[in-house]
């Protein structure tokens, strides 16, 4: 289970979100997990020109696909899984591919704007999070930064929070509240009013912070 943190944030409510909203996932599963055996299909090399390449991971448990912000379609090969498997994975796939690539073409930003702002949220934003979370003395397994179409940020029950990028293109009050968001999280995994009043003890400012993101979040994607 993780929670995330909508661009539209509407959980005044105590709701309990559960798992990664399909819009926002940059990764797509397969519903079925279809194992084969082992094969001698190792070489792994891109078909189609460089637009889509193929990793083969030890550790994952099914084929994924992530379109990277370049554009590239990143096919994700399982343990035991073969480059056929992939490549009519990717075929059954090619709408998402279609629309997460327009997705990304229709971004405010540009893609070398987008590979720079990434960097600077690598290097700024990590720190920052670690810093509000000693102050409270929380502990953070790990942080990632990612290209979240929908969200701010998301706390998984295992301790890892992973940030959106555009975090750095906000006011220092506003990143700091979407921060202390997810690191109350950390206390509680759900937005009932306990969680609340953690985040209003940590962050007494936090309701112009969410009204910021209600009327300036949109125009960041
Ligand atoms: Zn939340």
């Amino acid at each position: 289970m993780q929670l995330g943190l909508p661009f539209v944030d509407d959980s005044r409510a105590p709701t309990r979100e559960s798992s990664i909203a399909p819009t926002g996932a940059e990764t797509v599963e397969p519903t079925s997990v279809s194992r084969i055996g082992p094969t001698a299909d190792s070489s792994i090399a891109p078909t189609s020109g460089s637009s889509i390449y193929f990793v083969r991971h030890r550790r994952a448990r099914r084929y994924l696909l992530r379109v990277e912000h370049d554009g590239r379609l990143r096919v994700t090969i399982p343990r035991g899984g073969s480059k056929r498997e992939a490549d009519a994975f990717v075929h059954r796939h090619t709408d998402w591919v279609a629309r997460q690539r327009a997705r990304l073409r229709s971004s405010a930003f540009g893609s070398e704007e987008r590979t720079a702002l990434r960097a600077r949220a690598r290097t700024e934003l990590p720190p920052r999070l670690l810093e509000i979370a000693a102050e409270h003395g929380l502990t953070v397994t790990a942080v990632s930064i990612r290209n979240q179409r929908t969200r701010w940020g998301s706390c998984g029950p295992d301790g890892t929070i992973s940030l959106n990028w555009r975090l750095v293109l906000m006011p220092p009050a506003v990143r700091d509240y979407v921060l202390i968001h997810e690191l109350m999280h950390l206390k509680r995994l759900d937005h009932s009013p306990a969680y609340w009043k953690l985040v209003a003890a940590a962050c007494p400012e936090y309701r112009e912070s969410r009204q910021w993101l209600r009327i300036n979040g949109p125009a960041l994607r």
